[in-house]
């Protein structure tokens, strides 16, 4: 690790750029909000999903050791956000007449041959809700006991004016609990079972048609949503732990109530830096399966959508995402993907520059000064746009070198190959998808052998519910695939 630039994070809980220090250094805690299995992840998920990424593997350079705890939420997340209305999961079990469990599996399995298609690192564990109940319910019982929550009709209810009179309630999202204030009695006056507007459920009644539903002191019921990250985040990382990521917005409530839930339970906010990513955006509004404004990957890399112009590669979009500053939002547009794809292909097409030069005794160039620049914009809150560009003006460098107009020392060239493969590929996760243009079918052709490699990978660990789910969503975008004993062929029939 390089003294000279300690690795600065924004911390969006002081709003401030602080210098990073680990709690117990090398070892790093990171948590991350994960996928709700109802549905496929679209783009924007991705997005939130790729920001953590970049975080880990940059940590990972600095040569932190970093345990990345990313969860699966299988059961608790309401139709609302909040505490209204039907589990997420099981109202898509109704609409498809299937156990709540194989939406779970089908869409987890999806999610996973998403985050390989556009190379995000697993974490080390991936907890899931339904495999935590005991714990939430020990936590409802801590924050019960220190008389946080009230419990009404077998449900448990989070005090959030009891809460707000000793600790500072919205400290995360900047939310006044005045402003919540003046809408109590309006709320109230609807016969709700809260006492407080701003109260959630932390654990909530099960009713007859409820199929996902436990046992508890209180009754049969089911845990809130916000609980399960709470519990699983300080399970893994300790009751304090480092870095909390997440899309700006699960600022709140989700993780406003998540500081709520451990502080009155255990005493401390157990997260030091709170990370959120911004928004993919659709003409200005946030990219969302409700609004129905989202693509799916599979309409990306086949570009079978009316607001794409053509297919886009995984690596593409990982490139088109990365050219922005994860806490400024993203607004979807063919013309940045199309830019995006020309970019990715000039730095690839450099590192391959790199491997003709011909070294010379000397070097007129300053490769030290490129690479601590890199590494400087990295250290400034991962900032991959500064970066990439950085790595361009590297991209010129390499290309006057090539020319003859530049000399290079061996010395010099060694390092900065060595310094174009660790960021292109080990930092910003880029991979050498061979001729990224779209001028023929070249991408289309690679992209569906990738994607034919996963299915086969799947159905080789007997995974038949990814295999059939890639067949199936290929199918609806007139893609079939073909397979026969010795390997599987596709065709695209308009
Ligand atoms: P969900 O499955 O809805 O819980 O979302 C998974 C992750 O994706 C969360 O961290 C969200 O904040 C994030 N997310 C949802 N929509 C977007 C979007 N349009 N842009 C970026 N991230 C998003
Ligand atoms: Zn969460």
């Amino acid at each position: 690790m390089s003294k000279d630039h300690p690795l600065h994070i924004y911390n969006s809980l002081t709003r401030t750029k602080e210098v990073f220090s680990p709690i117990n250094p090398p070892f790093v805690g990171l948590y991350t909000c994960g996928p709700t299995v109802y549905s496929e992840v679209h783009l924007g998920n991705i997005r939130t999903f790729l920001t953590f990424d970049i975080v880990y593997r940059y940590l990972t350079h600095l040569n932190y050791k970093v345990r990345y705890v990313r969860n699966i939420t299988d059961v608790g997340h309401l139709l609302d956000d909040g505490d209204i209305g039907e589990d997420k999961i099981e109202q898509r079990a109704r609409l498809e007449k299937i156990e709540p469990m194989e939406i779970v599996q089908k869409y987890t399995n999806g999610f996973h041959a998403t985050t390989q298609l556009f190379n995000l690192i697993e974490p080390n564990i991936e907890p899931t809700a339904t495999g935590h109940i005991v714990e939430q319910i020990e936590m409802i019982e801590r924050i019960l006991k220190n008389g946080y929550a009230y419990e009404v009709n077998g449900s448990v209810y989070f005090d959030v004016k009891k809460y707000a009179k000793e600790y500072n309630y919205g400290e995360l999202s900047g939310r006044k609990i005045d402003e919540l204030l003046e809408q109590t009695r309006e709320n109230l006056e609807g016969g709700n079972e809260k006492r407080f507007f701003a109260d959630f459920a932390i654990w909530k009644k099960a009713s007859k048609e409820t199929i996902m539903k436990w046992n508890s002191p209180w009754g049969i019921g089911v845990p809130g949503w916000h609980l399960e990250c709470s519990v699983m985040s300080t399970k893994y990382l300790g009751k304090e732990f480092d870095i909390h990521g997440g899309g700006m917005d699960l600022k709140f409530p989700h993780h406003e109530c998540e500081i709520a839930q451990s502080v009155g339970a255990d005493g401390t906010n157990p997260v030091k830096y709170w990370m959120h990513g911004n928004m993919l955006t659709v003409n200005g509004t946030k990219m969302s399966k409700s609004l129905g404004n989202s693509f799916l990957p599979m309409e990306l890399i086949t570009g079978n959508h009316p607001l794409l112009e053509q297919a886009y590669s995984p690596m593409t979009v990982r490139f088109f995402f990365l050219q922005a500053n994860y806490r400024s939002t993203v607004d979807f547009s063919n013309e940045a993907l199309k830019a995006a794809e020309k970019g990715l292909k000039r730095l690839l097409e450099a590192i391959h520059t790199l491997e003709k030069i011909v070294p010379s005794n000397t070097s007129s160039v300053d490769v030290d000064t490129l690479i601590n620049k890199c590494e400087a914009s990295m250290k400034d809150d991962f900032n991959t746009p500064i970066t990439i560009a950085h790595l361009f003006d590297g991209v010129k460098m390499i290309n006057t070198i090539n020319d003859g107009k530049e000399t290079i020392s061996n010395r010099d060239l060694e390092k900065l190959k060595q310094h174009y493969h660790t960021f292109t590929f080990d930092i910003l996760g880029l991979k050498n998808e061979g001729d990224t243009s779209t001028s023929n079918n070249q991408p289309i052709n690679e992209l569906m052998g990738l994607i034919i490699d996963i299915r086969n990978q799947s159905k080789e660990k007997k995974d038949w519910a990814t295999a059939d789910l890639i067949r199936d969503e290929l199918k609806k975008l007139n893609i079939t695939i073909q397979d026969s004993k010795e390997s599987s062929t596709w065709k695209y029939e308009k």
